[in-house]
This record gives C-alpha cells, sequence and structure tokens, in this order.
C-alpha cells in the first residue's frame, strides 16, 4: 500500500531508470527557479533545467544533477521526471565534466560561422557541464 505521506518519485533517462522509490521530499531545477515537491502537490507540468536535484528520504538526502527535462507531478502524490542526464553528485567524473566545458568554450569561440541552433546547443551543453562541476564540487568538500 502507497503512504499518503510519502511521494512516489521516478526519475527516467534516455538510458533508463535512475530512481523509483517513495520519498519524503525532492527539490527539483525548473525554467521558473528550484521547486520543491512534498507529498499530496498539486498537478503540475513543468521544464527541468540543467542543476542540482536533492531528494529526501527517512532523514537522508540525496543529491544529484540533471541537465534537462520535464517534471509530471500526478494525482495521488507521484512524480515523474524525464531528464536528458542525470547523475549522483558522487559519481560525477569532474575530469570528463571539465574537459567537454572547455571543449565547449573553445568551440563558442567560432560563434560568427556558426549557425544560431548549434552555438544554442552549445550553450545547453555549457549548461550542463558547469551544472555537473558545481554539484561535483559542492558534494566533494567535505
Ligand atoms: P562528453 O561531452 O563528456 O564527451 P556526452 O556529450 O556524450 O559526453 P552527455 O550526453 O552529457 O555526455 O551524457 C552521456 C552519458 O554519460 C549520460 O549517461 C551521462 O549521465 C554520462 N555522463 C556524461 N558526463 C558525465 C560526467 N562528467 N560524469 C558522469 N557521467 C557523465
Amino acid at each position: 500500500m502507497q503512504s499518503p505521506d510519502k511521494l512516489q518519485f521516478k526519475l527516467v533517462t534516455p538510458d533508463g531508470i535512475v530512481y523509483d522509490d517513495a520519498i519524503d521530499q525532492v527539490s527539483i531545477p525548473t525554467a521558473a527557479g528550484e521547486i520543491t515537491v512534498l507529498p499530496r502537490h498539486i498537478p503540475l507540468v513543468s521544464i527541468i533545467s540543467a542543476g542540482e536535484l536533492r531528494l529526501k528520504k527517512d532523514g537522508a538526502e540525496i543529491p544529484l544533477v540533471v541537465s534537462g527535462g520535464v517534471l509530471e507531478i500526478r494525482p495521488g502524490s507521484q512524480l515523474y521526471v524525464l531528464a536528458d542526464t542525470a547523475e549522483r553528485a558522487e559519481h560525477i567524473d569532474m575530469e570528463r565534466a571539465e574537459a567537454a566545458r572547455a571543449r565547449a568554450e573553445e568551440l563558442m569561440k567560432q560563434k560568427e560561422q556558426m549557425a544560431d541552433v548549434d552555438f544554442a546547443r552549445l550553450q545547453a551543453k555549457m549548461e550542463k557541464e558547469l551544472a555537473r562541476l558545481r554539484v561535483g564540487r559542492k558534494y566533494r568538500k567535505i
């Protein structure tokens, strides 16, 4: 039986299910700022932006980084997050993120020779890598 005091939270990426469990609350980065979802939240659909997603379960906090996607809160305390990518903070490969950030920065210097759509893609890539670096650093310093 589903507890009315819990949120059924499912986080999915194209690679598969990242998290699927009953939790107490989750904070999610959206285009309109961070939202915190508790059980019995009103139904809602929103766009996710690159940043930290923090969930709480039984007093423990699990930080992740997501890079974009959509969230849907359904009646009955069910929350679905469909993210482009999602990694737990402790699994972030900092060197890979820094290398990808530097590559994007280098390519962005050629803005004049680039279609707007390609530049926008690079900007999104940059935001994704900066979010990984930010979240990775935050949970590495003790
Ligand atoms: P890169 O730019 O690093 O060469 P990419 O553009 O293929 O790689 P993404 O599309 O952001 O990277 O992600 C592809 C997969 O790799 C996803 O499953 C994502 O979670 C994972 N991933 C990408 N970068 C990192 C990282 N720095 N640390 C951990 N996992 C990562």
